[in-house]
């Protein structure tokens, strides 16, 4: 059986080790040394002032949107997992769509523009299959309208934009370390910002808001993440190109066999370095979709329709027309892509899906 992603696993042995520590230090958590060695070395590899580890990627967006004191509405896309919009509805914020872009598939600028009232607190917006959003001229309407800007950087742990860790813009960026992601710790996330004052409030904000042991800095929730979850980043981390690499050459193989006539992919911006995070494809139809999918599922390959459906159809918001998000999420597929697969496998799906991208009916 073929799924979408494979979680990458280290050589057991080299987590043994790890747990060895544990067991004779027997500190399991509550900022243990093998987070702090993380943090340590996440901040030093992406290149940022502050990360902070914490236990997923939807407490991260939560914790972000808290510290922010967002208020009223923040728009966002409805091109993106579910927890980007839940997070801020769980925050007792409004979520307010603002359509994507029909070629790269990240929330437009202009449609931001459109969806600002004087109610509007923050843009939060995601960086799609970990290529990057408009980030300038994100930055430049959030200064014209004194906005905060969150980026869902889940899918974007390595890429670089304009040289840089595409983590750096935004007042802050959350990451998801799920064992689906390119990089993770099995579950966990991780909050980073370059502002100190925000810095701060996080690190109090993450450990229910404890100053000592008897006194509380304000409110603050369990983000915590434990010392068994940092040794799997630590397991990971020094792979984590060769792990780039192994998925670049299958999305390479996937661009040279699949076809370019009928199967689109989202365009991703110039001055960037992909991470190789996904494999979105675009077909002409959504029946054209099901009957890929369908082949591919007898098969026993399991492709991923991700993103659907659009967040604007959400019952926990209110309903707000988006038809390029609602038309993209349709047609939308992302095929198999992890560490393990094969070429043979490769070879196999797409002739899969040009098979049944040609016939027509
Ligand atoms: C995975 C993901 C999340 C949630 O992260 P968890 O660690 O699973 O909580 C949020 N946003 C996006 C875009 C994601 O892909």
């Amino acid at each position: 059986m073929i799924n979408v992603t494979k979680a990458y696993l280290p050589p057991l042995a080299e987590y043994t080790k790890y747990l060895e520590g544990i067991w004779e230090r027997c500190h399991l958590t509550n900022n243990g040394p093998l987070v702090q060695e993380l943090e340590q070395k996440l901040k030093d590899y992406i290149g940022v002032k502050h990360l902070f580890f914490v236990n997923n990627g939807t407490i991260a967006l939560q914790i972000a949107i808290k510290a922010l004191s967002l208020k009223g509405e923040i728009i966002t896309t409805p091109f993106s997992y579910v927890a980007t919009t839940s997070s801020i509805v769980w925050e007792n914020c409004i979520p307010v769509f603002a359509d994507i872009d029909p070629d790269t598939l990240m929330i437009s600028p202009a449609a931001i523009e459109k969806a600002i009232t004087p109610a509007t607190s923050a843009i939060l917006a995601t960086h799609v299959y970990g290529g990057p959003c408009e980030v300038e001229a994100i930055e430049k309407i959030a200064l014209k309208h004194k906005l905060k800007v969150i980026y869902d950087a889940a899918h974007a742990f390595g890429t670089i934009y304009k040289g840089n860790s595409i983590l750096n813009y935004g007042d802050i960026s959350t990451l998801s370390f799920h064992a689906t992601k390119l990089f993770h710790t099995t579950e966990g996330g991780a909050i980073v910002t370059n502002d100190d004052n925000l810095a701060h409030t996080i690190s109090y904000m993450r450990n229910f808001g404890h100053k000592g042991q008897e006194d509380f800095w304000g409110l603050g929730i369990n983000g915590k993440n434990s010392e068994f979850h940092a040794a799997m980043g630590l397991c990971i981390l020094p792979r984590i190109k060769e792990i780039m690499d192994k998925r670049k050459q299958a999305s390479k193989m996937y661009d040279s066999l699949l076809d370019n006539e009928t199967i689109h992919k989202p365009h991703i911006f110039g001055n960037t370095i992909y991470n190789f995070a996904y494999y979105p494809v675009l077909f002409p139809s959504e029946n054209i979709l099901l009957r890929v999918r369908d082949a591919l599922n007898a098969k026993q390959v399991f492709p991923r329709r991700y993103f659907y459906p659009s967040l604007n159809s959400l019952n926990f918001v209110y309903q707000q027309n988006m038809p390029v998000s609602e038309d993209i999420s349709k047609r939308v597929l992302c095929l198999p892509l992890y560490y393990e697969l094969s070429e043979n496998d490769i070879e196999m799906i797409s002739s899969v899906v040009n098979e049944n991208t040609l016939v027509e009916n």
